[in-house]
């Protein structure tokens, strides 16, 4: 019998750890020449040292190295004056040199912290999350199992290889145990993938898109009872591709690690998968240990030992941190707390800060995009970014607002024309022959007409019971069907009736 959340929270202190792999946006592979291009044709960007040929001899990717100096940087970790590349030996058939280049006892970066603000239904709560190390290696193939029902290697007719992923730089973000987030876990965990991505976009090392698998998170969970000091036993859930499914994946997995430990069982120390459409966990393969692996120092490539100077250089090139971001954004719209909050969690800041930077005001480019397009998203478990709706439309639509030539009501009909790839909001307009009725005379003959049919509500209008104009301002958008702009009918509904706003 599955507990209950709150039971879970209740009875069991959750530890986390999250490590998040990241591949890097470099033109070339990280150990040779090879292009990274997302999408090409299967091993076409390939060459005898992605592919693990005999007596091919790797060489290090500037570039991939002063991008993870900057992600360390911008974590607060202390760069290494001296570190080492490492073997981890292990066999799999998408990892052709039967062993990856990675990193082991010297990384790069080590000892960072990443400060969160976690909005909570007891409001915004700050966490930092301390960072134990961020080091390089390399992405693996990609194997495609054919035939079988799940598209996993059991039960498929034939596998399938593409070396062109091979050797893309890969940049390993583990934090330290994350403790004392209690119920709050969950958000936690998203927060800092969140906030880490952001980050990366920032830095402009990496696409950081989730769903192509640019940035994927492995989340640890444990429990232990209340007030005990002793680490619970962890299982490694892998591989998450969307925020929504970290927070849902460790959620998971508290539910379950609670359920086996309140009747007395034990965690098994295993990796798990997290299925989206049931969102729950399977167990996959028991975890190595790292003596499995057998590190040992890759032979042919040189220490890595950054320049003071090279360091200091990437530092001042650094970018604004989003925290930093958001804070001045939010003044200079001057945003309440709970909206930009509200912006931050729908994930659309840079979309509105986009729309705003093309002329467009804060309050109607946030209005737009929280409101009728956030609700489209929703409905298509979308976000926002996602639809074919850009910052540029959204601009074109709050200009045809404000000329007079769109009703919000029909400006939303146009966003979901846009939407359903019927062109840009003028195409929409145009296509669904959207015009405003904004003659004075026209308006007038549906005023008059809205009075006719209910005199009794005119009269309390002339009476001065204001509230009671709705029912005729309805009254002439139906009239008008919707193509009326209502604030404009209302002033000349009120002033024909002898009243004043
Ligand atoms: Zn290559
Ligand atoms: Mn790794």
């Amino acid at each position: 019998m599955a507990m209950k959340y709150d039971q879970v929270v209740s009875a069991f202190d959750p530890v986390l750890g999250l490590e998040v792999h990241v591949e890097l946006g470099t033109k070339s592979k990280m150990f040779c020449g090879c292009a990274t291009l997302f999408g090409a044709e299967p091993n076409t960007q390939v060459c005898p040292v992605c592919l693990g040929l005999p007596g091919s001899l790797p060489v290090v990717n500037r570039k991939a190295i002063e991008y993870t100096i900057a992600i360390g940087l911008a974590l607060n970790c202390s760069i290494a004056p001296y570190s080492r590349f490492a073997r981890k030996n292990y066999f799999y058939p998408d990892m052709p040199k039967n062993f990856q280049t990675s990193q082991y006892d010297e990384p790069i970066c080590k000892n960072g912290y990443l400060d969160l603000e976690v909005e909570t239904e007891d409001g915004i709560k700050e966490f930092r999350v301390d960072i134990e190390r961020v080091h390089m290696e390399e992405d693996t193939g990609k194997s495609l199992h054919v035939g079988g029902a799940t598209g996993r290697i059991h039960g498929a007719d034939y596998s399938l290889l593409d070396y062109n992923r091979a050797g893309i730089p890969l940049v390993e973000i583990v934090t330290k145990t994350i403790e004392g987030t209690g119920k709050y876990a969950p958000l936690v965990a998203k927060a800092y993938v969140k906030e880490l991505r952001d980050i990366l976009r920032s830095l402009g090392v990496s696409d950081v898109k989730m769903e192509q698998g640019s940035l994927r998170c492995d989340a640890n969970v444990s429990l232990r009872p209340m007030g005990e000091k002793k680490l619970g036993t962890r299982s490694e859930t892998k591989n998450v591709n969307s925020l929504r499914s970290v927070e849902r994946a460790v959620r998971a997995e508290m539910i379950r690690h609670a359920g086996i430990l309140e009747t007395g069982g034990k965690v098994k120390q295993e990796t798990r998968h997290f299925h989206e459409n049931t969102g729950e966990t399977t167990a996959g393969r028991s975890k190595e240990q790292a003596e499995d692996y057998r590190y040992f120092q890759e032979p042919d490539l040189i220490p890595i030992a950054p320049a003071d100077s090279w360091i200091d250089e990437i530092r001042k090139n650094l970018p604004e941190r989003p925290s930093e971001r958001r804070k001045r954004l939010q003044s200079a719209w001057s945003v309440p707390d709970k909206e930009m909050a509200a912006m931050v969690n729908a994930d659309v800041l840079d979309l509105v800060a986009e729309t705003v930077e093309l002329g467009a005001d804060p309050t109607k480019a946030r209005g737009w995009w929280l409101g009728e397009i956030a609700r489209i998203a929703n409905e298509n478990e979308k976000w926002a970014g996602e639809l074919p709706i850009s910052p540029v439309n959204v601009k074109e639509l709050i200009d045809l607002i404000n000329a007079g030539e769109l009703t919000d009501k029909l400006a939303r009909q146009v966003v979901e024309g846009v939407i359903n790839g019927e062109g840009s909001p003028k195409e929409v307009v145009a296509q669904r022959g959207f015009k405003v009725v904004s003659d004075d005379t026209a308006l007038m003959e549906a005023i008059e007409r809205a009075i006719t049919t209910q005199p009794d509500v005119a009269d309390k209008v002339r009476n001065g019971h204001i509230p009671a104009a709705g029912a005729l301002i309805g009254a002439v958008m139906k009239d008008t069907k919707g193509q009326a702009d209502a604030a404009k009918v209302r002033s000349l509904l009120l002033k024909h009736l002898g009243q004043s706003e």
